[in-house]
């Protein structure tokens, strides 16, 4: 039976966020049903709440960054049982069958991936999906991952979203000792950008706007801390970097940081689903530069990081939240005033609920 289950969400994009009930549906035989215990708090969130993409269909419940306790599974279901610390990420389901599934990249299914939240809902017929700022959540067997027990609980979820989105690039583009690796903004990506960088062994260099997070960035395992809007320190650096990721969050300016790149290295984009601002062409050319994108990480891939951030006690840094504070979090998020992930408590959603 389907089950109503308590969220917070938006009902149009002028909204705050406020507490709602929606409906899951019930354990099939290839379900895990879990309780949420923590959700984190991505800036695509945001984007899709204010339906700053454009696409956004309401109420929108967001979250994608979950971790939670195994409350039932189906009778298919042979690696989860109850009890199992769990997670789950950017994806709840994808068709299985095509290249992009079969190659674990199930984001780039050629069917459409469905995503955690604001993705038509194949099971709940004419409903989209709802996201982790709930107090539970049912998902296919092949979308749910396993979680180290060793990890913090609540600062293990950013590593659902935040960490496969940064992850995955430097992997991709195999950064490895040695490369010097420019990570664009300090915020829930950035840090864990860097703490990848620096396990992978390579020099990493921290680019941000805000010199005030200079001693955490070294903290986070950055060698040396780039302010960009500092053109002659910009300029000292100019040609030196292998690899660039970028988590800028909106549409900017690039020349300046393709100008950082070396010959044949490439800056690669996870942040702005945007248009950006138009860059000379000559930047690219004189030097053969590449600027690519990456959209966070197959289901294997996420596994492989999380299993790695076992061994290596890898974890976000993290401002635990109530719910009721999470439209001020919102505008702290907007204002690149994070240290550096918020994540929810989702036991204060149960008692805020039964007040
Ligand atoms: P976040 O916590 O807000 O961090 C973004 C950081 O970028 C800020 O803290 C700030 O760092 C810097 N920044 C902000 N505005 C800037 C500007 N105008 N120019 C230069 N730097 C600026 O956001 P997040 O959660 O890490 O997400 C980053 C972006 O990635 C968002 O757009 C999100 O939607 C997207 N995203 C993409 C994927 C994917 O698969 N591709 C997955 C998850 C998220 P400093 O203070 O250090 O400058
Ligand atoms: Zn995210």
């Amino acid at each position: 039976m389907a089950t109503i289950t308590k969220a917070y969400g938006a009902t149009s994009a002028k909204d705050s966020l406020k507490p709602m009930d929606i409906t899951r549906r019930e354990v099939g035989a290839d379900d895990v049903k879990l309780d949420i215990t923590y959700c984190g708090v991505c800036h695509s969130d945001i984007h899709t709440v204010r339906n700053e993409w454009g696409g956004s269909s309401y109420p929108v419940v967001p979250g994608h960054e979950i971790i939670g306790r195994v409350t039932a599974v189906g009778a298919n279901v042979k690696n989860f049982k109850e009890g199992d610390l769990v997670g789950v990420g950017c994806l709840v389901d994808s068709c299985q069958e095509c290249s992009q599934c079969k190659n674990d990249m199930e984001q780039f299914c050629e069917q459409g991936a469905t995503f955690t939240y604001n993705s038509n809902d194949k099971h709940l017929e004419g409903k989209q999906t709802y996201g982790g700022y709930s107090s539970s959540v049912v998902v296919n067997k092949e979308f749910v991952l396993s979680i180290p027990e060793n990890l913090d609980e609540a600062a293990t979820a950013p590593l659902l979203c935040a960490g496969i989105t940064t992850w995955s690039p430097l992997r991709h583009w195999n950064v490895k000792k040695g490369d010097k690796v420019g990570i664009i903004g300090l915020g829930g990506l950035g840090h864990m950008g860097v703490k990848f960088a620096n396990a992978l062994g390579a020099h990493v260099v921290m680019i941000t706007t805000s010199p005030a997070k200079a001693d955490d960035a070294k903290q986070l395992g950055a060698h040396e801390v780039l302010i960009s809007k500092n053109e002659a320190e910009m300029t000292k650096h100019k040609g030196s970097f292998d690899f660039i990721l970028n988590t800028v969050p909106v549409g900017h300016k690039m020349d300046p940081y393709i100008s950082l790149l070396k010959n044949d290295a490439t800056m690669v984009l996870v942040g702005a689903v945007e248009p950006l601002e138009p860059f000379h062409g000559g930047g690219i050319i004189m030097g053969r530069k590449r600027i690519a994108g990456s959209l966070i990480g197959g289901i294997k891939e996420t596994q492989e990081m999380l299993d790695f951030c076992g061994e290596h006690n890898i974890v976000s840094d993290i401002e635990l939240i109530d719910i009721k504070n999470i439209n001020k979090a919102y505008d702290r998020v907007v204002a690149a005033d994070v240290k550096y992930r918020f994540v929810i408590d989702m036991a204060s959603l149960k008692s805020e609920m039964s007040l």
